[in-house]
Formats: structure tokens, C-alpha cells, sequence
């Protein structure tokens, strides 16, 4: 009986105003409303007291502000918490806030299952779904806000308790690339997120095509997960490294600094024991990145059901992440968040939702 209701979460504002254009709105309303949406989190049109009763109705009979559906909630016993969104058909994607004591981090999710079948990855293992929408991946945002401001949660007297966001969660997120951008547009947009290009953080396993599109149309911070010293490890643990290999992968990292919001790309690095963990593997690495501005970001890796590999022992780690240092490169061992309720990276899954 009703027509079909267009979801505003899957438009950045520049579109939002042509939307609203096309109700013969001017662009100030469209603003007023992106505010009402994306700032203080509202999917009510006739709370939106500042609009016209008019523009209201209109609004009322053709749109609408809908997030998937929670189907789990989880908070570790460190303060990291977990959503589960049921994104039609089976699907369901991950999103995880981690608290800090100056920031409060967003892990967003791009894809239900993702297609890069990296080896290590659970997420890799359940194979590739469908690409989210711009408003399933918004949603995810807009969602924490408004459910972390009812918790009361706030970060260093900041209003919105998300500070930063960053593409680590389910899925490939340059191969999503035309949802992503408005999504991305949307989080940098002073009438939306307001969040610095330096907040927000797109990490690949290395679309090298994509990263230089980034690099011209929204040139976030950028982490590249490597995983490997070499093209015959990183084939066998990347699988996309037979299509772009580290040299190709090296250089697209360089013409992407030129446009960067930091002067260094960020490296993460999996720790897997007896795969990728020798001394010999640190000293490679140093010689590859030479010349390249480099941050290392070590994962010990986290385990997952049926996963063919443990981490490395804590003194591995330290070796390795000496070794680095000794190079030149910082490597700090990133603390795993959430481990209790399988919110640490590559733990997340749909599959939960099947079972
Ligand atoms: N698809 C993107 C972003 C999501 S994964 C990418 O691969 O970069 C975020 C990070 O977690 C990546 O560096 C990924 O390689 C890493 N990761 C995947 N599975 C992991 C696991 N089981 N333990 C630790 N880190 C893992
Ligand atoms: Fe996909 Fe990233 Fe997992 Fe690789 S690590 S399978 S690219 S989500």
C-alpha cells in the first residue's frame, strides 16, 4: 500500500540537499535536518520541532531513519561493547566500541563475510555475503551514538561518544567502494560526524586500485595489513597478494602519502606462531619498508573456532617488535579488547546468527 520509503541514512549531505531539492526545500533545511539525524540521533520526523509542518509530512510519507535490527547487545568485563545487526536474509555484521580514556573507537563492519579469504581471519573463513548499504554501514554509527549517550557514556566531556572510527570490522571495505565514500563523506561532514580525516581510519588488505581512488576522493588515515615480509608468505596468507603484490602494494602506499591526513601508514602486522614471527621475518620487513614513512601495528592473533594457527608467545612478540624498533619502526603490541565476548579483531562473525 505505501510506497516505497527512502532510508536518509544512505545519503551524505550534498545528497540529502538534492533530496530535499527535489521537495523544493532549500539547502539550509536539508542541514537542519542532516543535524537532526546524524547529531542527535533522532528517526522521529514530527520531533524535528524547527522544520516546517509541511516539509514534516513530506518527510513522513517518503522517508524514513532505520538502522538494522539489534540482535545482540554484549559488554566485556573491560568496557568494550558488541552489537550484532541482523542485515536481512541470514546476515548479520559486528560492530565494536572501544573505550578509552581520551577516545571512544568505533570498529564498523563494510560486508557481510568478505571475500579476501585471508587465512587467519574468521571472517575470511564464512566467505563472502553481499556489500552493505551506505546506511547499514552509517547505521552502525549513528546507532552507537544514540545507545552509548542512553548508557551515559561520554569521552573527555565530548557530547558524541564516538571520537573515532575505523574500518576494521567485517568485510573488505575497498570493495565496497561505492558505499563507503558517502558513508565516509557522511563522517567527516561538519553537519553530520564532524570527525577529523585523522579519526577515521580505512584498513585494507591492499585493493591497490582503490587506495589511489581513496587517495583523490577521501583521503583518510590509512592501515594496510600486511601480515608478511614476502610475496610467498603473503600470497599464502593474503590471497588478494597474487593480484597486487607487496612492491605494487609498496608503491601504492607511497602516492597514497602525498594525500594522507598523517605522514606515515600504519602496517598490521598478525602474530602467528612459527608462520611469520621469526627474527628473520622482523629483519626482512625492515628491508622492505625501507624509505617508506611506517607505523607497525602488532595483533597478537586471536583465536577462533577451528583456526589453523596459535599466536606467538609474548617474548616472540617483544623480539619482533625489538626488532622493528632497532629498525627504525615504532611497533607497539596492540592489547586485545573484548577477548570475553569474541569482540577482538578477526573474531567476528555472522555465522552466530545461522546457529
Ligand atoms: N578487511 C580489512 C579490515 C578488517 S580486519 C583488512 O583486512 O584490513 C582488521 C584487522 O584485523 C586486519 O589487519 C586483519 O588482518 C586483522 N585480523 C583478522 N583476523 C585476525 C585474527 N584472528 N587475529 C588478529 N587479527 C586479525
Ligand atoms: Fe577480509 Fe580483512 Fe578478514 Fe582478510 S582480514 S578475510 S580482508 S576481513
Amino acid at each position: 500500500m505505501s510506497a516505497q520509503l527512502d532510508n536518509l541514512l544512505d545519503y551524505s549531505v550534498p545528497e540529502l540537499i538534492q533530496w530535499c531539492g527535489n521537495l523544493g526545500e532549500k539547502p539550509f533545511r536539508a542541514k537542519q535536518l542532516a543535524k537532526w539525524i546524524h547529531q542527535s540521533g533522532m528517526d522521529n520526523f514530527d520531533s524535528m520541532t524547527d522544520l516546517a509542518k509541511s516539509f514534516r509530512q513530506n518527510l513522513n510519507s517518503r522517508a524514513c531513519i532505520k538502522a538494522p535490527s539489534i540482535i545482540s547487545d554484549n559488554v566485556s568485563k573491560d568496557g568494550t561493547r558488541k552489537w550484532l545487526f541482523d542485515v536481512g536474509n541470514g546476515d548479520a555484521v559486528e560492530t565494536v566500541f572501544i573505550p578509552e580514556e581520551r577516545r571512544g573507537t568505533l570498529c564498523v563492519s563494510s560486508q557481510a563475510g568478505c571475500a579476501v579469504n585471508c587465512r587467519f581471519c574468521s571472517t575470511g573463513k564464512q566467505g563472502f555475503s553481499r556489500n552493505l548499504s551506505t546506511a547499514e554501514i552509517v547505521a552502525q554509527l549513528w546507532k552507537a551514538n544514540v545507545l552509548l549517550r542512553e548508557a551515559g557514556e561520554r569521552v573527555y566531556a565530548q557530547e558524541r561518544p564516538v571520537t573515532n572510527v575505523v574500518m576494521m570490522g567485517m568485510g573488505e571495505p575497498l570493495l565496497n567502494y561505492d558505499a563507503l565514500g558517502p558513508a565516509l563523506q557522511l563522517m567527516l561532514d561538519d553537519t553530520a560526524y564532524g570527525l577529523s580525516r585523522r579519526r577515521v581510519t580505512v584498513s585494507t588488505s591492499g585493493v591497490v586500485p582503490f587506495m589511489d581512488r581513496l587517495s583523490q576522493d577521501c583521503p583518510v588515515a590509512l592501515a594496510v595489513s600486511l601480515h608478511a615480509p614476502n610475496d610467498a608468505l603473503r600470497d599464502h596468507l593474503v590471497p588478494l597478494n597474487k593480484k597486487y603484490p607487496l612492491r605494487e602494494l609498496l608503491d601504492a602506499c607511497l602516492r597514497y602519502l602525498k594525500f594522507a591526513p598523517r605522514d606515515f601508514i600504519t602496517f598490521e602486522y598478525v602474530m602467528l606462531k612459527g608462520v611469520n614471527d621469526s627474527d628473520a621475518d622482523a629483519k626482512e620487513l625492515v628491508r622492505l619498508l625501507q624509505g617508506i614513512p611506517a607505523k607497525f601495528n602488532l595483533i597478537p592473533f586471536n583465536a577462533w573456532e577451528g583456526a589453523p594457527y596459535e599466536c606467538s608467545s609474548n617474548n616472540r612478540m617483544r623480539r619482533f617488535a625489538e626488532i622493528l624498533n632497532d629498525g627504525g619502526f615504532s611497533a607497539p603490541i596492540r592489547v586485545p579488547r573484548g577477548r570475553d565476548i569474541l569482540a577482538a579483531c578477526g573474531q567476528l562473525k555472522s555465522a552466530s546468527v545461522r546457529s
